[in-house]
C-alpha cells in the first residue's frame, strides 16, 4: 500500500482545502514556524485513526476544527481525506478489491467523528486495522513526533515492547485477537 494524496479541509490550519501530492522518494516540508508543518503530519496521523486528542495536541477532539481567526470565522467541521494506491493488493480482505482507496475522517462540532473507506461507512476500528497491518498507522513508530525519541529512552519495557511490536508489523494480529476475545 503506497499514500499517495492527502486533502485536508477545515483541520487546525487547514482552513481552505489543501492537497498534498505524496511522489515516491522523499518529501520535504518547510516553512516559518507556527506554518502548520506538524498540522499536516497529525492530520495523517488523525486520518488513521488516533483517538487520542492528546496526540493530537488538542484539549478535546473538537480542536483539531478550524477555530477561527481574526479574519475568519471558525468552522464546524473538518475532513481529512488519504488515497492509497493498493497495486500491491496488501490491504485487508475487506478492502482488497480496490486498485484504490480512499479513506475519510469527519469531524462535526459536538457530534463526534465519522469514516469512510471508498464512500462506505465504517468504523474507526476497521481504519485502524487497515493501517495496523502495513505497520503504518496512527501510533506507529513509521511517524516520529516532535520529542518522541527521548521518550523512547525513558519508557517503561511494556511500553517500549508495544512499539517494538508495531515496528514488527505485528500490532494488526493483537488488536484482531482481542477483537476475537470480544465477540
Ligand atoms: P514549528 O516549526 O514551530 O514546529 P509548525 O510549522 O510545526 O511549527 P504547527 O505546530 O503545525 O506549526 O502549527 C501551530 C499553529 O497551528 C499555531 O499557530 C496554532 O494556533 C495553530 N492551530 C492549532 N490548532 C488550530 C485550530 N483548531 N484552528 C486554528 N489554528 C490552529
Ligand atoms: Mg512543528
Amino acid at each position: 500500500m503506497k499514500l499517495t494524496r492527502l486533502r485536508i479541509v477545515g483541520f487546525k490550519t487547514f482552513v481552505e482545502p489543501t492537497e498534498v501530492l505524496i511522489e515516491p522518494g522523499l518529501t520535504g516540508v518547510v516553512g516559518p514556524n507556527g506554518c502548520g508543518k506538524s498540522n499536516l503530519v497529525e492530520a495523517l496521523r488523525w486520518v488513521m485513526g488516533e483517538s487520542s486528542h492528546k496526540n493530537m495536541r488538542a484539549t478535546g477532539m473538537d480542536d483539531v476544527i478550524f477555530a477561527g481567526s481574526s479574519s475568519r470565522p471558525a468552522r464546524n467541521t473538518a475532513e481529512v481525506t488519504l488515497a492509497i494506491d493498493n497495486a500491491d493488493k496488501q490491504a485487508p480482505a475487506a478492502f482488497n478489491d480496490a486498485d484504490a482507496l480512499e479513506v475519510s475522517r469527519r469531524i462535526e462540532r459536538s457530534h463526534g467523528s465519522s469514516y469512510h473507506v471508498n464512500g462506505r461507512e465504517v468504523r474507526a476500528r476497521d481504519v485502524q486495522l487497515l493501517f495496523a497491518d502495513a505497520a503504518t498507522g496512527a501510533r506507529s513508530p513509521a511517524l516520529v513526533r516532535q520529542g518522541q525519541i527521548s521518550e523512547l529512552i525513558a519508557a517503561k519495557p511494556q511500553a517500549r515492547r508495544r512499539i517494538l511490536e508495531d515496528a514488527a508489523g505485528i500490532a494488526g494480529l493483537h488488536a484482531r485477537r482481542h477483537e476475537a476475545e470480544l465477540r
